[in-house]
């Protein structure tokens, strides 16, 4: 069996950046899985406000430093871990001076565009960044891109979809593809009517039929703007032109995604739904080494399933469309207001289908324009939020 360890040749410093969330943990059980703290030097472990999980993480894994962007949680890291030899801090600032530590391998897996700086900050400081966290590439691709190609750093995707397409992009015959064919689970409400789809609860919509995920993706799965963030991810890094890029509905999650090529082919990538395998894969790249998941049993699963999105129901696939043809800055503000409308659903603010009537409205109202760095990204970030929830406001009073 190869070790991750074997595969780089030596022992090499990571981060982990998002460390207490659904991706830190898988990402931390495949280090474990490779001999953890013995086999690894990890630098930083950063977390929003999860001071306990982090601590322990840091504890467990003999961390040089751990980081909560919360401030208010600062005093109970400082106590959990004083005695020990990791270094506390706290603070946005702070998680960006963590993400900047030099490492071999960092993994980005913060949640939403909150991302957005320490996401730049290890492309400046890691030999490879693993990017879970897609809004990066949404909200700033083409600064990111150019970033790493200034520090020579190497992205892999770690989104399921984008693995599985880097998995069998054959990177030396770009002409030779296509056509990219990102698979989505649906989400719980793939047959739902639209009355019925107007009355979901965020508890039903926070269910996720196949993954386990973080709260704000799992909702994202439901109204399909996840796929629509991925499609935007998707057009941002491969080389290929948004009309090569089709959405599938797979309700199995087995295929994770297709590269179509001119010979009529098309070479999938499967495997359970599990994050620790495009995990495994980008920790081994560009070797495979094994991952703790469970192995595909075809008797198990017996049928794979595919259908055409309605984009009646879920609109979100063709906001995602529009706004990559509108170019520049509109799919950062759909990014940003989705993230505002789904926190005023969950809040019990706005209806379900409410989601996607405020980012259309928002992607009206604010104008399209070029992004020429990561603080022309933030800038249009900000703006699109306050103008969706003016619009929360509205659906509120309504
Ligand atoms: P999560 O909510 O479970 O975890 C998010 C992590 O980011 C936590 O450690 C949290 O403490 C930290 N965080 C949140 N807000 C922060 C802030 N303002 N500053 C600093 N840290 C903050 O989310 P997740 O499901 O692990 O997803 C993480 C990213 O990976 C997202 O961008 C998501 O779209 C992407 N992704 C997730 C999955 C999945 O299966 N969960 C799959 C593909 C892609
Ligand atoms: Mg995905």
């Amino acid at each position: 069996m190869v070790s991750a360890d074997d595969a780089a040749g030596e022992r090499r410093r990571i981060s982990v950046l998002g460390a207490t969330g659904s991706i830190g943990e898988s990402t931390l059980d495949v280090l474990r899985a490779h001999g953890g703290r013995e086999a690894f030097d990890v630098v930083a472990l950063t977390a929003k406000g999860a001071y306990d999980k982090l601590a322990d993480a840091a504890i467990e894994f003999g961390a040089e430093l751990a980081v909560c962007a919360d401030e208010a949680a600062y005093r109970d890291l400082r106590d959990r871990l004083s005695g020990t030899s990791v270094r506390v801090a706290a603070g946005a600032e702070a998680v960006c001076d963590a993400a900047a530590e030099a490492t071999d391998w960092t993994m980005v897996a913060i949640a939403g565009a909150a991302s957005l700086r320490p996401s730049f900050a290890a492309a400046r400081a890691s030999r490879v960044v693993a990017l879970a966290n897609k809004e990066t590439m949404v909200c700033a691709g083409a600064a990111f891109v150019r970033e790493l190609r200034q520090s020579g750093g190497q992205l892999l995707p770690v989104d399921s979809e984008h693995n599985a397409i880097f998995q069998v992009f054959d990177q030396h015959q770009n002409e030779a593809v296509e056509r990219l064919i990102l698979t989505a689970s649906g989400g719980p409400f793939r047959r739902l009517s639209l009355e019925e789809m107007a009355r979901v609860t965020p508890a039903q919509a926070l269910q996720h039929p196949n993954w386990s995920m973080g709260g704000k993706i799992t909702i994202d799965s439901a109204t399909m703007f996840n796929k629509a963030l991925e499609f935007i991810e998707a057009a941002y890094l491969f080389p290929v032109s948004a009309d090569q890029i089709e959405v599938v509905v797979h309700p199995q999650s087995i295929v994770h995604s297709m590269v179509g090529y001119v010979d009529g082919s098309v070479l999938a990538q499967m495997g359970v739904p599990d994050m620790r395998t495009p995990i495994a894969y980008a920790l081994g790249w560009p070797r495979r080494v094994a991952a703790p998941v469970e192995r595909l049993d075809f008797s198990k699963v017996r049928r794979l399933e595919f259908e055409k999105p309605d984009e009646a129901r879920f609109p979100a696939l063709r906001l995602a469309r529009e706004a990559l043809a509108a170019g520049g800055s509109s799919p950062c503000a759909l990014n940003a207001s989705n993230e505002v409308a789904v926190d005023a659903f969950v809040g019990g603010r706005i209806g379900f289908l409410d989601i996607a009537w405020v980012v259309e409205a928002t992607l009206e109202q604010v104008a399209a324009r070029t992004l020429g760095s990561l603080s022309d990204s933030l800038e249009v970030d900000a703006e699109a939020r306050r103008v969706a929830e003016r619009h929360i406001a509205v659906k509120e009073c309504a």
